[in-house]
C-alpha cells in the first residue's frame, strides 16, 4: 500500500551532475536530461498517470534506495569500480565523459510506495550530497544552488 508521508523519509540515491548553460544541476541518474529544480521539490510525473505517480503496478515515481550500500552497488555496476565513496574517498573513478556523480541522501514525502530495496515517492529533495569527480568549486556551487550540504571528492 502507498502511504501519505508528511514527515520525510530519508533514503539514498545517485544523480548525474551536468552543466546547463552557466550553472550545474542535479539530473536523474536513469532518465537523461531530467534535472532536479533548486530550492523546490522535485515532483514525480508519469506519462500514463500524470501527477498521480507513483502508482502500484507501474514503474513511476521518484526512486531511492533504503541504504547507502545499495546506492553504491548501483554506482559500482555503472562505473565497474569496487570502492566506497564519501568523505574518505580519495581517488577519482574513471567517470564516463568526465561527468561528476553525486551520491547522497534524499528526503521523500507525499505518496510513498515501499519496494524491496527502497521506495518510489511523489515528492523529493536532496538532503546531503557526496560528489564523485567533483572539486571544491563544484561543491560550493551546488551548496549555494540547492541549499544543502555538499562534500567534494
Ligand atoms: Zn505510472
Amino acid at each position: 500500500m502507498s502511504k501519505i508521508h508528511t514527515e520525510p523519509i530519508v533514503a539514498w540515491r545517485l544523480w548525474h551532475v551536468r552543466r546547463h548553460e552557466d550553472e550545474h544541476r542535479l539530473e536523474s541518474f536513469t532518465w537523461h536530461h531530467v534535472s532536479w529544480p533548486a530550492r523546490r521539490r522535485f515532483e514525480a510525473r508519469c506519462p500514463t498517470h500524470g501527477e498521480a505517480a507513483p502508482v502500484h503496478g507501474h514503474e513511476c515515481g521518484i526512486y531511492a534506495f533504503r541504504t547507502r550500500e545499495l546506492a553504491e552497488d548501483l554506482l559500482r555496476r555503472y562505473t565497474g569500480i569496487r570502492q566506497h565513496y564519501g568523505r574518505r574517498y580519495h581517488e577519482l573513478p574513471p567517470l564516463r565523459q568526465g561527468c561528476p556523480i553525486a551520491l547522497g541522501r534524499v528526503s521523500l514525502w507525499g505518496r510513498v510506495i515501499a519496494r524491496q530495496h527502497g521506495f518510489r515517492a511523489q515528492y523529493a529533495y536532496p538532503y546531503e550530497l557526496f560528489l564523485i569527480g567533483g572539486e571544491d568549486g563544484l561543491a560550493r556551487e551546488l551548496r549555494g544552488l540547492y541549499a544543502v550540504d555538499v562534500w567534494p571528492s
